[in-house]
């Protein structure tokens, strides 16, 4: 029989881990005569008790791995580790918090089976419970970087979506070290069939993501899937070199028909000042690709696991 492996990361879920679990068996037992299930568990190095909910399950269930991370790596860094221990045919990421529906997977397995995409995606419809900041900057970055990306970025996607082996395989070949999923989902292709549903509210615990780390985490899906930045610095170069032609010329001819040579020393300050903050601005653009490019020629690991349920009983 065809297996389907759940990763599932997650950073101090005590509470949502047993009802995730309890939720998630229904949908197993549901499906079982047609496919068999493993579920892996990341922990993201998380300072509560959600190693020991692990190694309880796990003790309790045969179909139930887990991974445990020396530290907080990042949610990208445990959907990796999960993907790359992952042995089913089909690998699926979910958060814990049930924010992603387990009920779905029936449907997506079986539009993968008979309908023969290679892989179902989801998206929220709505962003209830999101705040109104929130939901007007991810409405701008979608906008933003579907302008000046190649790698098409879908709005509302999650990191839900079922996955055939082979396109699994696909992703895991690509070794960068800064890892921006939705970017990579879409990098390498293949057949996805998009599914929506409303959005959900968390079950338990509150969300992982301040607004600095999701702001960083725009900002590398940026720097990893678009180099248009860099041109824009040069663009901006070349404007201010207009500008200054044009603003030269108009001084000459002001100074050779009026002969007025010393006022103008605010003008000249904020000038200055301009010119200063657009470089100083564009140098930091470099600096971000500069910076990235440094990490990944370090190449040190995604993720160190400390933990796995075959290395501790
Ligand atoms: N998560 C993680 N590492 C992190 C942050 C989050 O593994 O550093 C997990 C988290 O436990 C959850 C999933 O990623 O299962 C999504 O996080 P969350 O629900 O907090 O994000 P939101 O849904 O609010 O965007
Ligand atoms: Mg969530």
């Amino acid at each position: 029989m065809e297996k389907i492996s759940v990763v599932i990361p997650c950073y101090n879920e005590e509470e949502a881990i047993p009802l995730f679990y309890e939720e998630i068996s229904k949908t197993i037992e549901k499906m079982k005569k047609k496919v068999t299930f493993e579920l892996i568990f990341v922990n993201d190095g998380s300072k509560d008790k959600t190693l020991e909910e692990f190694r309880k399950l796990s003790k309790k269930d045969k179909n139930v791995r887990y991974v445990s991370f020396s530290r907080n790596f990042g949610k990208e860094a445990a959907m990796l580790a999960g993907l790359e221990y992952a042995t089913g045919d089909y690998v699926t990421t979910m958060d814990v918090d049930l924010q992603d529906p387990p009920y779905l997977l029936e449907e997506m397995y079986r539009l993968i089976k008979e309908e023969g995409f290679d892989c179902v995606a989801t998206k929220s419809t709505s962003r209830n419970g999101y705040s109104f900041f929130r939901k007007f900057c991810t409405k701008w970055y979608y906008r933003i970087i579907g302008a000046i990306s190649k790698t098409e970025m879908v709005a509302g996607a999650r990191d839900f979506r079922l996955m055939t082996r082979q396109m699994v395989d696909a992703i895991l070949s690509m070794k960068e070290y800064n890892r921006y999923s939705k970017g990579l989902f879409s990098f390498v292709g293949f057949d996805t069939k998009w599914i929506e549903f409303e959005n959900q509210e968390r079950v338990a615990g509150t969300t992982k993501w301040s607004f600095w780390k999701l702001f960083s985490y725009a900002l590398d899906g940026i720097t990893a899937f678009s180099t248009t930045p860099l041109v824009l610095a040069a663009l901006i170069g070349v404007l201010f070199c207009f500008i200054a032609f044009v603003m030269i010329i108009v001084i000459i001819l002001k100074t050779v028909i009026w002969g007025d040579p010393v006022s103008g020393w605010p003008s000249l300050t904020c000038i200055v000042f301009l010119v200063g903050g657009v470089q100083l601005f564009c140098t930091g653009i470099i600096g971000q690709y500069l910076a990235k490019t440094y990490l990944e020629t370090k190449n040190r690991p995604v993720y160190i696991v400390k933990e796995t349920e075959s290395s501790k009983k």
